[in-house]
């Protein structure tokens, strides 16, 4: 056990904490960091760092330091000999080197723009190193989010669940933390999960006094300019007395709102300690003589080194009651005029691309232990964390959240793409396994076939990562080829429809029960001329699945046809349609005022989901369901970034990080009071309105069949800035919904929560929802809105949904990056596309409010399709994936199933939220309980689940232990440091969740288990 220094009754202990911020990429990219390189940029260099700090800790066993991010550790480790691998060894099993937080990216990743997949993927990857390079000892107990933008409870939530004893962050709004400093309430209990997991959520949190920096006068890094304590009476410039005295009045008053006798003081900044001893020289002295005068009595204060788990150690001992809080620290501002809300939707493509890694990671990881039968091979293993990593990476506070410079942030893109071909050849081999294994078992009934596939399918699939533009080159370029359809999800997923980009109009699609129906839809010309898009698809063939099987591989033929009188019907009839550009029912695009005279246009689908336009303005109207409807304009904005030199608060421009419109408090304007073209498209699967507002944005909306979800696909860009004003783009959905000023915005993709200042922008990870009460346990009307990625959202009028979509700024806002968000790509304005689906539920539509859950599911975890080519399949192999594809045998398709055992196992409610290779022989394993309390009747409900059916279904299993949510601790060895609140609270967690033999879960839970094989 490591020990902690040692403190003093009745003195105000100041614990000395020495650590470094280091980011994992941010003016400079992640490598450049740990080597030192581009050193004009910004001075840094982590590898440094690592070995001076390591040879000062060596002199003296009172030094201490904190590190964080592995990702960087890690890399200096794996460059250390054994001899320096044991010093450090020791310095972790004594306490003078102790990892904090733990994560991986930096563990610092950020808290408005991450989805909880990803934190608790990026954590467990740190966690799970630390562990296994150090064991027990190293495991952090304290997270540090010292330098994100805002804090995020379903953030302090994931931390309890890690087994965390607390939490500390730097940055919270100005007035906030003024008003906690005068009022002693800088430390707190966070329940962080108050409506579902009760005392389980409750995380201790601390705010710094001074961010994560020294005092003034007190930083003695080689970057800083504060005097050394010069000690040495014989020397001018001799200021011992001064910085003594002065230091002691600082440590009073920052102990001061902490009211325990221990204050924790930050002793250090943004890559410090490349040279270790000019601070640990200075702390000794500083230490030395400021204890000294506690001999004459003339000080009560006692300095001494110290970590932030000592620090929370003493805090607990002294017993002080704390406050209680239960919502967010969102949105931050750092001044009057500077508030951090602009990051929640920067770089909007990158942050789809972080969003569409982890559902591509997720895929990956599940085939690596499924396909494998549990017991993949190294080289698979390895090849998964060859992506886990970057995806972690990007979830750092200066990636997804778009604030890191763009040389950086490009190499963010790269790292990605480089995991995901590793991930990709993984999924090709499980899909090509997975066929195979197929074919073996019908083999071994029919003898149809010749035993000759020992490697699998005889060609390889491609994926196709660039479908949000409407790009395949696999399907653009085959004339006859297998979609392999992949549903991660541990359920079946009812009425799913494909999209292919084609690039000639007559295909034939044969699914399990023969020839499927299809549809030929139109790219729109604004898509077909996005910048930089090379493609030969013209049109995107459409087709519906009654059916794809959770954790199931569903394969599917599609031919060219180009016998026309084969199903002459169908094809006629798309003909038809596509020599007029589909069938065009309304065209606004040559004369509005003719338009004036028409009706209102209405479509509808099977499910009883209309949506009427209005046909002189060509905007959506209203959107009906069952028997309500609700008048729903949706139109798109902008607002001016604000300009400005940063030279004082009231200049403040609008930037990466900070959202500041150019007259506050003003209303958007809207881009257009009427689009300026508009076509529809109807079909059989999916009927498609194509609007076009302005040169640079263009809009699909569509209402597939059997859905309850209107999709929206919005594009902007570029967006033009020759005026030289910045711009930032929104859309707005604006209701008669009555909804008093209150909305809902989820935290991190999880915990909804109630928010009540219109105005203000907070994250929006995956869904928004409006309500007519401010109960969403009720059924009454409400309105969801989900996206495909992390934006920024408001309701700034009462019935209204605002969502950020694309920002193009002029200005730098000098919080560091030094860049306008000027984003550009194929020498002109990013283009961005992405997509928003709305949900009308409660009251009179049928549907239930707690639909998007299960909606909100789909959309992060989505299928994935692979394509192979039919052509390079062997005869024998053609053979058999035709007879895969047209068999009316419902068991094949199980036959093509990994673990889908699971799917039986597996209540409605409860998410296969982890299955991942941890080496050939374990896995990783997390179920959650994806429904918040009271949310809906049922799925709300606890359930269990039989570990002997859990087992049966997995594969492999010699035995099933569970772990804490990082899976770096054993479930019954999680103890944590209790707290006393101010007041009385109620205790939501009194449940039953031990029940012999079975897995207890309860809304919002999520439990791990290490699987051995
Ligand atoms: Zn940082």
């Amino acid at each position: 056990m490591k020990s902690c220094p040692k403190t003093k009754a009745g003195y105000i202990n100041v614990h000395l904490v020495p650590h470094s911020h280091d980011d994992v990429g941010w003016l400079k990219t992640v490598d450049q960091y740990y080597y030192g390189d581009n050193n004009k940029i910004q001075l840094g260099a982590v590898q440094y760092t690592l070995d001076s700090v390591v040879e000062e800790l060596k002199k003296s066993p009172d030094r201490r330091f904190i590190y964080v991010e592995s990702a960087f550790f890690w890399r200096w480790w794996t460059n250390q000999d054994a001899e320096m691998q044991e010093i450090v060894t020791r310095l972790v099993n004594n306490g003078q080197l102790e990892f904090i937080l733990g994560g991986w990216v930096m563990i610092m990743n950020d808290e408005a723009c991450s989805h909880y997949n990803s934190i608790i993927d990026q954590m467990t990857l740190g966690l799970r190193f630390l562990n296994e390079t150090f064991g027990e000892c190293a495991r952090p107990k304290v997270a540090w989010q010292i330098d994100p933008f805002g804090h995020s409870r379903e953030q302090a939530s994931l931390f309890a669940q890690m087994g965390f004893d607390g939490l500390f962050f730097g940055r919270l709004d100005y007035q906030d933390k003024e008003f906690r400093k005068q009022n002693k309430d800088m430390e707190m209990i966070w329940s962080a999960s108050p409506n579902n997991l009760g005392n389980a959520s409750w995380l201790f949190t601390g705010a710094l006094y001074n961010g994560y920096n020294p005092p003034d006068g007190y930083c003695f890094d080689i970057f800083c300019e504060d005097d050394p304590i010069n000690d040495d009476p014989k020397l001018s410039g001799y200021n011992l007395v001064e910085k003594v005295n002065n230091f002691i009045n600082i440590a009073q008053d920052w102990a001061e709102p902490y009211d325990t006798g221990h204050v924790l003081m930050t002793m250090g900044s943004d890559f410090q300690y490349m040279a270790a001893h000019t601070w640990y020289k200075n702390l000794d002295k500083l230490i030395k003589y400021v204890n000294r005068k506690q001999i004459t009595n003339s000080s009560r204060v006692n300095l001494l080194y110290s970590t932030p788990s000592c620090y929370l150690q003493e805090v607990n001992k002294s017993k002080r009651p704390l406050s209680v809080k239960k919502d967010d620290f969102f949105p931050y501002a750092s001044d009057p005029h500077a508030f951090w809300t602009g990051y929640f939707s920067s770089r909007p493509t990158l942050k789809y691309f972080v969003q569409k890694a982890n559902n591509f990671l997720q895929v990956c990881k599940q085939l690596a232990v499924g396909a494998f039968n549990g017991h993949p091979p190294q080289k698979i293993v390895d090849s998964v964390r060859d992506f886990s990593e970057p995806v972690g990476i990007a979830q750092h506070h200066d990636a997804v959240s778009g604030t890191a410079k763009q040389h950086v942030t490009d190499d963010y893109s790269l790292r990605l793409t480089v995991g995901m071909k590793s991930c990709e050849s993984v999924v090709d081999k499980a899909f090509r396994k997975l066929q195979h294994a197929s074919l073996n078992e019908v083999q071994a009934e029919s003898n149809e076939f010749p035993r000759s596939f020992s490697n699998g399918l005889s060609t390889t699939y491609e994926f196709c990562q660039l479908l949000n533009i409407s790009v395949c080159t696999a399907s653009e370029t085959m004339s006859d080829f297998v979609v392999s359809v992949y549903n991660p999800l541990a359920r079946d997923l009812q009425n799913a429809y494909i999209r292919i980009p084609v690039s000639s109009p007559l295909w034939d699609v044969q699914g399990q029960s023969g020839l499927i129906s299809s549809q030929i839809v139109n790219i729109p010309q604004p898509v077909l001329g996005i910048p930089g898009r090379r493609s030969k698809a013209l049109y995107e063939l459409v087709f519906s699945v009654d059916s794809l099987p959770g954790l199931s591989l569903s394969n599917f033929q599609i031919r060219k046809n180009t016998t026309e009188h084969v199903h002459s019907l169908k094809i006629k009839s798309q003909l038809k349609a596509i020599k007029k550009g589909g069938r065009v029912i309304h065209s606004s695009a040559s004369n509005l005022a003719a338009a004036n005279l028409r009706e209102d246009f209405m479509i509808k689908n099977s499910n009883g989901l209309a949506i009427v336009f209005d046909s002189i303005t060509g905007l959506l109207k209203s959107v009906i369901k069952g028997s309500v409807e609700v008048p729903v304009e949706q139109n798109f904005y902008f607002y001016l970034g604000m300009a400005g030199d940063n030279s004082k608060f009231e200049k403040r421009a609008s930037g990466a990080y900070i959202f500041r419109p150019n007259t506050t408090g003003s209303q958007p304007s809207p881009i257009t009071e009427r689009v300026f073209s508009y076509q529809v498209y109807k079909g059989s699967h999916v009927t498609e309105v194509h609007q076009v507002f302005t040169e640079w944005i263009s809009q699909v909306i569509r209402l597939y069949d059997k859905t309850d979800l209107v999709e929206f696909e919005w594009m902007i860009g570029p967006v033009p800035v020759e005026d030289n004003y910045g711009k930032e783009i929104i859309t707005r959905y604006s209701t008669d919904i009555p909804t008093k000023g209150v909305f809902f915005t989820d935290a991190n993709g999880r915990q909804l929560k109630h928010e009540n200042v219109s105005g203000n922008y907070y994250p929006v990870n995956s869904r928004m929802v409006i309500s007519s009460n401010e109960d969403l346990s009720q059924d009454q009307l409400s309105l969801v809105v989900l996206n495909d990625r992390a934006q920024g959202g408001t309701s700034m009028n009462d019935g209204e949904i605002e969502l950020m979509l694309h920002r193009r700024l002029l200005f730098d806002d000098a919080f560091g990056v030094g860049e306008p968000l000027n984003e550009t790509a194929y020498g002109t304005g990013l283009v961005a596309r992405g997509k928003h689906w709305l949900l009308l539920a409660g009251e009179g539509t049928g549907v239930p409010i707690s639909k998007h859950r299960e909606a909100a599911q789909n959309i992060f975890m989505d299928k994935i399709m692979g394509f192979a080519d039919v052509s390079l399949l062997q005869h024998n192999e053609y053979s058999f994936m035709r007879n895969a594809v047209s068999t009316r045998n419902p068991d094949l398709s199980a036959r093509n199933t990994m673990v889908s055992g699971l799917v039986q196992v597996l209540p409605t409610n409860v998410h296969l939220l982890t299955l991942e290779p941890v080496s050939p022989t374990q896995f990783l394993l997390r179920l959650e309980h994806f429904y918040e309390k009271r949310e809906d009747p049922v799925n709300s409900e606890p359930v269990t689940i039989s570990l002997e059916a859990l087992k049966q279904a997995l594969p492999s299993v010699k035995s099933i232990m569970e772990t804490t949510l990082g899976g770096n601790q054993w479930i019954e060895d999680l103890k944590r440091f209790e707290w006393i609140p101010r007041t009385v609270q109620e205790n939501a967690n009194e449940h039953v969740s031990v029940v012999q033999g079975a897995i207890v879960l309860h809304p919002m839970e999520i439990k791990t288990f290490l699987v051995n094989t």
